[in-house]
Order: structure tokens, then C-alpha cells, then sequence
């Protein structure tokens, strides 16, 4: 019995730590986890293999560094409101697992907002967001995101309310599970994105969060201290 027992314990510690994941999948089941999904396929983008990250503390600790307003109607407007929209839609495909919080102040944050105003809309190709995520290589354990968004002079009300949320909804994406993206037009995480449309996750995206995260929600904890070198990958997601 004890044997047994002690066989049990340690299945579940070398889950929880997230640590000793092999090949590209974060947590331990592998890129097949929840099919279809785009965790293991190429970034059309870059033309470099996808690969799956994820955090092992929650609620993750997110800060606005930088807010811009936009007035329509007369009534102003915080591009920092479609914040809660995307954590609040990562948060319900993931069934729950992926909680977060708004923080006051940047020290101690895990993931940092910049909402950036351009003085022109971003032609095709050019970034509506940009994205880094900090991660130890050989687990996939993220632990540390920033993002810039992009907001520009004279955006449509809804460029603003429609492709803004988007445009965050996608850049929290990279920042929970994925660096790189979907080859599929209908997903979040497609490479390229229209100005002024929302989108919502697909059930790709929703199988690709669960695939990253499989192995990790029941039983997250602190992060595993490692002597590994952090490695900061940046991601650009342009304007279609
Ligand atoms: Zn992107």
C-alpha cells in the first residue's frame, strides 16, 4: 500500500510542477490533449513551429502601465476596459482555470498592459500588437508577459470597440498559452487581424488553451525554482 501511495504522490508532484515536460507541449499530455487545435503546427507568420507555454500561479496579477481614452458620442472611453473582456473570455474556455486580478501597481505584476497611441491607423502588415512572454525553456512555465496595444488617432468607434477587444483578446492569447499562431481565419490566434471586427475564441482556441494547460490547473502551485536561463521570445501580430 505504501508503495502504491508513494507511486500516486509523485505522479501528481511531477504534474504540478509543470516541470520535466518533454518536446514542445506545456504540462504533461502532449499537443493531442484536446483536438482540433493548432498547438504543434507552423506560425504562417513567422514560418516557425508553434509551441504551448503556460503559468502555474493564479490568479495572474495583471497591470494597465498605460491607458488611452477615445470619446464617442461624447461619452470617453478606456481602451483598458476590453482587459477585463479578454481575461474574462480566456478565463471562461479554460472552464475557470486561467483567474486573474487587476493590480495598482507594476512591481510584482506577472503580466503588464501598454495601450500605445499612433498617430495613424497601422497599414496591412504593420502591428496592432506586440507581445513578449519570459518563460524557462525546458518546462514552458511563463513568468512574465508585457503588451503593447496599439490604439491610433481617429479610430472608428469600431475599430475602438470592436477590433481593439480583439486585438487584446489575441495578444492574451500569447501571453496564457501560445507563442506563435493559427493558420485558421476564424481563430483568435490568427496570424492577421481586420481593424475594426471582434472575434471570439473558436472551439480551436478553446482546445489549444485546454492542450496547454492540461496538467496544470488541479493542482498549481508555486513556481519550481530553477537555475535555468529565462529565455524572452517577442511576438508581432500585424494588421490584415
Ligand atoms: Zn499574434
Amino acid at each position: 500500500m505504501t508503495g502504491v501511495g508513494l507511486v500516486l504522490v509523485g505522479f501528481v508532484v511531477g504534474c504540478g510542477g509543470g516541470g520535466g515536460g518533454t518536446g514542445s507541449a506545456a504540462g504533461t499530455c502532449g499537443t493531442n490533449f484536446a483536438i482540433p487545435n493548432y498547438a504543434a503546427l507552423t506560425d504562417p507568420s513567422t514560418s516557425a513551429a508553434n509551441f504551448l507555454v503556460h503559468w502555474n500561479v493564479f490568479p495572474l496579477k495583471v497591470y494597465v502601465a498605460s491607458d488611452v481614452s477615445k470619446t464617442f458620442a461624447s461619452v470617453s472611453h478606456n481602451a483598458s476596459d476590453t482587459v477585463d473582456t479578454a481575461m474574462q473570455r480566456w478565463q471562461n474556455v479554460s472552464t475557470g482555470g486561467t483567474t486573474y486580478t487587476r493590480v495598482n501597481a507594476q512591481t510584482g505584476a506577472d503580466i503588464v498592459v501598454t495601450f500605445h497611441d499612433l498617430t495613424t491607423a497601422p497599414g496591412p502588415g504593420q502591428a496592432l500588437g506586440v507581445t513578449t512572454i519570459t518563460y524557462t525553456p525546458s518546462t514552458k512555465q511563463v513568468t512574465k508577459a508585457t503588451m503593447t496595444i496599439n490604439t491610433w488617432q481617429g479610430m472608428t468607434s469600431d475599430e475602438f470597440f470592436l477590433g481593439l477587444a480583439k486585438t487584446v483578446t489575441h495578444e492574451f492569447g500569447h501571453a496564457l498559452f501560445i507563442s506563435g499562431h493559427s493558420p485558421f481565419t476564424s481563430d483568435v490566434m490568427y496570424w492577421q487581424s481586420d481593424p475594426s471586427l471582434d472575434g471570439l475564441p473558436t472551439n480551436r482556441d478553446q482546445n489549444t488553451i485546454l492542450t496547454a494547460y492540461c496538467g496544470v490547473f488541479p493542482s498549481s502551485g508555486p513556481l519550481v525554482s530553477s537555475r535555468e536561463k529565462p529565455e524572452t521570445i517577442t511576438i508581432v501580430c500585424p494588421a490584415k
